[in-house]
């Protein structure tokens, strides 16, 4: 970064009022001329600023429980901590309120924040999907409008893509929205819209040329999901709980200003999104995200590891598991996970230093959700019955969370693309087959 992005960055951050977002770091370090104090600043904000829930607990500390009062409310200031200096997306350029960092700067960041056992806070689908695709993407009014609130989780999004008629052939969509005056009136709905019911905003795709081949008359709005028309009706699934919603547009109307790049080239747009979000899966459900390896450590060190986890079913016989086949299949997952941490960290550092994601999001994507449930059916096998709990006190605590972990993991493979789709792009984008 040159000083002159610099010095912009302080006008525009007064500008947006963002009085914390920069200017927390020393000039040295602001004309990023040492890496080392840059790390010895984050070092001592961190130990300042990151809540001892919020963080693995040190020796002699007595954890909080997860979800009491006071790690709830820590949970807050730390995002809200993060988020002032620009952490919660360290790369986006602090003119908008994102931390600015350099590629450089944003590693050492991820190393400190791992050193301290705490991870960045603030993912949504703000930070991982739509924010990116708003910089790449967005008009400057845009961008002003909507990256900040992202930055500070203030607005929380739902993904309208899938309908009734269109998951893997998703350009099948078929609301509509029709031009009127400075608005579009959108009918039709949305399905599997994962937290609609808490979302306040939507990215929509919609159809607004009904003639045109299916993936040309595609657009891409954001509108408020409070706005009249808009009924949001959960779906209940088997667990009792609802993550998921159906969404029924009647007459809803959206600013047009509030439709990103041009009227009509949604399908680019929609695809880029897609890009980001099997990203996003591949590093949360694989545990193969560039902060995978030092995370898994850690949370090892504090929970139960697989092996520890499947101990007790299987037996232990010289501080080794009994039962081989079982032993082989945990060793070869183990193996597995840090083969794809490796690569995903190389290939994104790599990407970091392009444009982003690009087709390899798929492999990434099909690989890790397809890994993870190995690994989910593996421990499924290691606890046997108690793996198969719902409530009730024959079960401890830990087994009734892998009985809904191994049944959530089942969706990885789905949402975002299923595996099928994603070997489709891999044989079509990456590896140049024939359709
Ligand atoms: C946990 C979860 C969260 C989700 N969240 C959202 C969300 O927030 N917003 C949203 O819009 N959607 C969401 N979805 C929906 C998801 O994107 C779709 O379920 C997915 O795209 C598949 O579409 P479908 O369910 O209509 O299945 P279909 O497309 O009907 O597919 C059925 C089966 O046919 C296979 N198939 C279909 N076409 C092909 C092909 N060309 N080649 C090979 N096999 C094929 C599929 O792989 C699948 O096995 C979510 C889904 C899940 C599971």
């Amino acid at each position: 970064m040159r000083s002159t992005d610099l010095d912009n960055r302080h006008y525009y951050c007064h500008y947006l009022q963002w009085p914390t977002a920069v200017g927390h770091f020393s000039k040295e370090v602001r004309s990023m001329e040492s890496l080392e104090s840059f790390r010895q600043e984050v070092r001592s904000w961190l130990e300042e600023n990151c809540p001892a829930s919020q963080r693995l607990p040190r020796d002699g500390e007595t954890p909080l429980p997860w979800g009491s009062p006071q790690a709830v409310e820590d949970a807050k200031l730390w995002l809200e901590r993060c988020a002032n200096k620009g952490f919660t997306c360290p790369s986006w350029p602090a003119e908008y309120g994102g931390g600015g960092l350099s590629n450089e700067q944003e590693k050492v960041l991820r190393q400190e924040v791992a050193a301290v056992g705490t991870q960045l806070p603030g993912m949504s689908f703000g930070t991982h999907m739509l924010g990116p695709v708003l910089l790449e993407l967005g008009n400057e009014e845009q961008k002003r409008r909507f990256i900040p609130d992202i930055i500070h989780n203030r607005l929380t999004w739902a993904q309208g893509y899938s309908e009734p008629g269109a998951g893997s052939d998703l350009a099948g969509l078929q609301t509509r929205a029709e031009r009127v005056g400075d608005e579009y009136v959108i009918n039709g709905s949305k399905i599997w819209t994962t937290g609609a019911n808490n979302a306040d905003w939507m990215f929509c795709l919609v159809r607004t040329d009904p003639d045109a081949p299916k993936h040309d008359g595609i657009s891409f709005i954001l509108f408020d999901l409070k706005s009249p028309g808009v009924t949001i009706s959960p779906i209940e699934l088997i667990s009792g709980a609802s993550e998921f919603c159906q969404v029924f547009f009647e007459d809803v109307r959206a600013k047009a200003e509030n439709l990103i790049g041009e009227k009509n080239k949604g399908w680019a747009i929609a695809k880029r999104l897609l890009q980001y979000e099997r990203t996003m899966i591949s590093g949360m459900g694989g545990g193969g995200g560039p902060r995978g390896g030092a995370k898994r450590k850690r949370v090892a060190k504090r929970y139960r590891s697989m092996a520890d986890m499947a101990l007790p079913y299987v037996g232990e016989k010289d501080g080794k598991l009994a039962d081989f086949a079982l032993r082989d299949q945990l060793t070869q997952t183990e193996m597995d996970t840090i083969c794809l941490t490796l690569t995903t960290k190389r290939v994104g550092e790599e990407v970091k230093a392009q444009k982003g994601p690009g087709h390899t999001a798929s492999m990434f994507k099909w690989y890790a959700t397809e890994l993870n449930k190995r690994r989910q059916e593996i421990l499924t096998t290691a606890l046997g019955t108690q793996a198969l709990g719902w409530e009730g006190e024959g079960f401890q605590a830990h087994e009734l969370a892998h009985t809904r972990g191994w049944l959530r993991s089942k969706g990885n493979s789905i949402e975002g693309g299923t595996s099928e789709v994603q070997m489709n792009v891999i044989a079509k984008r990456v590896l140049g087959l024939p359709d």
